[in-house]
């Protein structure tokens, strides 16, 4: 009888715990994905994501059918297209890779115990994270709530298993199937994705092909290029690849330490790197312990904070017209490309919670819609970092400075120029402060303020002071 692979959030062939032991049974594989989006208390995924999804199903279906197999995919209830494919071939098991959302957890805890009084043999593995969110705990018995003691305590326990081969066959039972276009995932309105085929390959391959040229090169300079927006290939772009579990995280542990013991690039780039991937472990650590991570603050002294109102602002904020070029390249990167540079996701994030006052959910929502890498553990637990309310967050009263970060790391304009390109012809000293150009300085440019490009919304000094008069208020009502 066969075994029906669940793929979700591990859409790959290669390494995925899953499918290698279905495989391993010599047995027919039914290779499954379930369309289950929003229901029972999921959070449905943004447009950006969608589109991702979209081609990764593609990928994946392409790549089973090279190997005699097939994706066989149904849409609706997990559970119920599971109890129909299970009557359909006469299904014995049931394997598949864990997920660490809460309203994920219930529906995989359901499912298997209903299965399994149905003597259905129901196996789950971690084919999404280095090391599970219960597994690392401090002397004290909890999880980790500071990055930096948890980092130390992931590198020192860490090894990873023995890599898992991509199958050579697949073969199963073929019942009906839905096709990718069936379901609808491509964004239509409006369709703004039309620039992320320029960026991305999503699939497997594109993963491996983006962690092969990053560790070709650009690693050995990833300690200090990272915080450069206008550097080309600065940082890996595997972001969306490990969101949609095309590459797992173990893949790029051995390949990045196996790379430095081999000495073809250097331990402080490979370190580097590593630490950041173990961000996103920090960040499901979270998750698991605090499951409403996106509705409400880690730190609750946050519910006091006196957020304002200001739908024009949000929207100048999310179309990129805030007059900062800084804060408006990252946030029209995002829209033409689905993806935003890590610097200036905190800047535009600290210039949303704290210059415009504007909650954080804002903004967490905003890219849940927009990024093509939008992730359940790490978009809120970022923005809570950002606004001051989560965990091992940035201190309240720091309060990113737009004019002198786009300075410092984006100095000779690039990624400015690029994105805002009204503004390409103003000169290095006032590219990032437009309002401090004279005159003379914006005729040559062709630069005309609050016609060309806004005003800022918000002088700086202003906002600065905005921000630490409400973060105030938090502390006499403690
Ligand atoms: P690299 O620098 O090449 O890093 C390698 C990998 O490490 C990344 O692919 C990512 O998986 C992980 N990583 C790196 N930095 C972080 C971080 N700070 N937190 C968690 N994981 C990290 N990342 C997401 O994957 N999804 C999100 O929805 C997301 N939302 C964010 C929202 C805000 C406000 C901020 C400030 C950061 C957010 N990040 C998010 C983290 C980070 O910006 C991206 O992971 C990174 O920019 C992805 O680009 P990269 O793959 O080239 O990163």
């Amino acid at each position: 009888a066969p075994i029906i692979v669940w793929f979700r959030e591990d859409l790959r062939l290669s390494d995925n715990p899953a499918l290698h032991a279905a495989v391993q049974q010599d047995c027919p594989v039914l290779c499954v994905y379930i369309h289950a989006d929003g229901c029972e208390g999921t959070r449905p995924l943004g447009g950006a994501s969608l589109w991702w999804l979209d081609k990764s199903l593609r990928a994946l279906s392409e790549d089973l059918e090279q190997l005699g197999g097939r994706l066989t995919i149904r849409a609706g209830d997990g559970s119920a297209c599971l109890d129909e494919l299970i009557e359909e071939t006469g299904a014995k098991a049931v394997y598949w890779n864990r997920r660490y959302g809460k309203a994920e957890r219930d529906i995989d805890a359901a499912i298997k115990s209903r299965l399994k009084d149905r003597d259905i043999d129901v196996q789950s593995f971690n084919g999404r994270l280095l090391v599970e969110p219960w597994v690392l705990k401090t002397g004290s018995g909890g999880f980790y709530k500071v990055f930096t003691p948890f980092w130390k305590a992931l590198r020192d326990c860490y090894s990873p298993p023995a890599a898992l081969p991509r199958p050579s066959s697949v073969k199963g039972p073929q019942p009906d199937t839905l096709k990718v276009s069936d379901l609808g995932l491509h964004p239509t309105k409006p369709d703004w994705s039309t620039g992320f085929d320029a960026v991305w390959t999503p699939g497997e391959a594109g993963a491996h092909a983006r962690l092969k040229d990053f560790l070709e090169g650009p690693v050995d300079t990833y300690p200090d290029d990272r915080d450069l927006p206008g550097k080309e290939d600065g940082t890996s772009g595997l972001s969306p690849h490990l969101r949609f579990g095309e590459i797992g995280p173990a893949q790029i542990w051995r390949a990045t330490i196996a790379a430095m013991e081999a000495e073809n690039i250097q331990d402080a780039g490979g370190w580097k790197f590593l630490s950041e991937v173990a961000w996103r472990e920090f960040s499901y650590v979270l998750l698991y312990y605090r499951p409403d991570l996106a509705d409400e603050n880690y730190n609750d002294d946050f519910n006091h904070m006196p957020w304002r109102t200001d739908k024009d602002a949000l929207k100048s904020w999310q179309s990129g017209q805030t007059g900062y070029p800084i804060v408006d390249a990252g946030m029209r990167q995002l829209w033409e490309t689905g993806w935003m540079h890590n610097r200036v996701r905190m800047i535009v994030a600290s210039f949303l919670t704290k210059h415009l006052l504007l909650h954080w959910r804002h903004g967490e929502d905003w890219f849940w819609d927009t990024l093509v890498d939008a992730d359940p553990a790490s978009n809120p637990a970022s923005w809570q970092w950002t606004a001051g309310s989560g965990a091992d967050a940035t201190p309240y009263f720091r309060v990113f400075n737009p004019i002198t970060q786009g300075q410092k790391f984006d100095a000779d304009g690039a990624y400015v120029r690029r994105w805002c390109p009204e503004l390409a012809k103003l000169p290095d000293k006032v590219l990032h402060e437009p309002w401090a150009a004279d005159d003379a300085t914006l005729n040559r440019a062709g630069v005309k303020l609050g016609t060309d490009y806004p005003h800022p919304l918000v002088a700086h000094k202003a906002g600065r002071e905005r921000a630490l008069e409400a973060y105030e208020t938090l502390k006499s009502q403690r």
